[in-house]
């Protein structure tokens, strides 16, 4: 089958391709600066969430200074009305205290409330701003490490151009079919064909079964190694 000698001379070029362009991508220069990508959309994370933590408390901090108003008008309420008109027995007077004691522990309780909040609401402040200090430096690492990257591959990717049109030059003439099973193939496996070399796959070293055998060497199909899928060929 031409067609599959034409493939695989296709391949050689494929692979050496595929080769100089995953060794662009699993530089070190890359890896680090994904890193500092990924480092840097963490702390993006991490300041939208203190921000929303700082709107949830400022709300937060308002109920309770509201909340705050209104038991210390209650007491004055209670105060001047007292003032107008003193309890008349020792009933009433109790009944004043009691009024007076669950209104005092409740401004105590909202004192208290606002004072953690306020405290906690200063240390986001403080975290947010180590956080933006963190996420400008980590950012300017990312860009100094995508330039120097840049730079360094630059003469590669030129090369790795060179070399898939160099394969593109091979695909032509390649019946579409053909080339879309190979395609396939080797999202599975790569590299996607292998030779049939006594009788076995070069691939995986397992033995074809004659039914196989007869159909590689009458070069009507297109026939894949059952055990690693890749296209066999004489
Ligand atoms: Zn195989």
């Amino acid at each position: 089958m031409e067609a599959l000698e034409m493939l695989w001379s296709y391949m050689q070029e494929d692979m050496k391709a595929d080769r100089l362009n995953n060794s662009i991508r699993n530089s070190p220069l890359r890896q680090k600066a994904e890193k500092a990508r990924a480092r840097y959309g963490e702390l993006q994370k991490a300041y939208r969430q203190i921000e929303e933590q700082t709107a949830i408390y400022a709300d937060r901090r308002d109920a309770l200074q509201d909340a705050l108003s209104r038991a210390q008008a209650q007491l004055e309420a209670v105060t001047s009305r007292c003032n107008e008109n003193p309890p008349a027995d020792a009933e009433q007077t109790q009944a004043v205290i009691a009024e007076v004691e669950k209104l005092v522990s409740g401004l105590r309780s909202y004192e208290s409330d606002l004072r953690r909040i306020q405290k906690e609401s200063a240390e986001f402040v403080n975290r947010s701003a180590e956080i933006l200090a963190n996420a400008a430096k980590t950012r300017k690492e990312f860009e100094d490490l995508k330039e120097q990257y840049a730079a360094a591959s630059d003469e590669k990717k030129q090369e790795y151009h060179k070399l898939r049109a160099s394969a593109d030059a091979k695909a032509v003439g390649i019946p579409e079919e053909l080339m879309a099973v190979y395609n396939t193939v080797k999202k599975q496996i790569s590299p996607p064909m292998a030779r049939l070399v006594n009788m076995q796959c070069s691939g995986c070293n397992t033995s074809q079964p004659s039914a196989a055998l007869r159909k590689i060497d009458a070069g009507t199909d297109i026939v894949e190694c059952e055990t690693c899928g890749r296209i066999l060929i004489k």
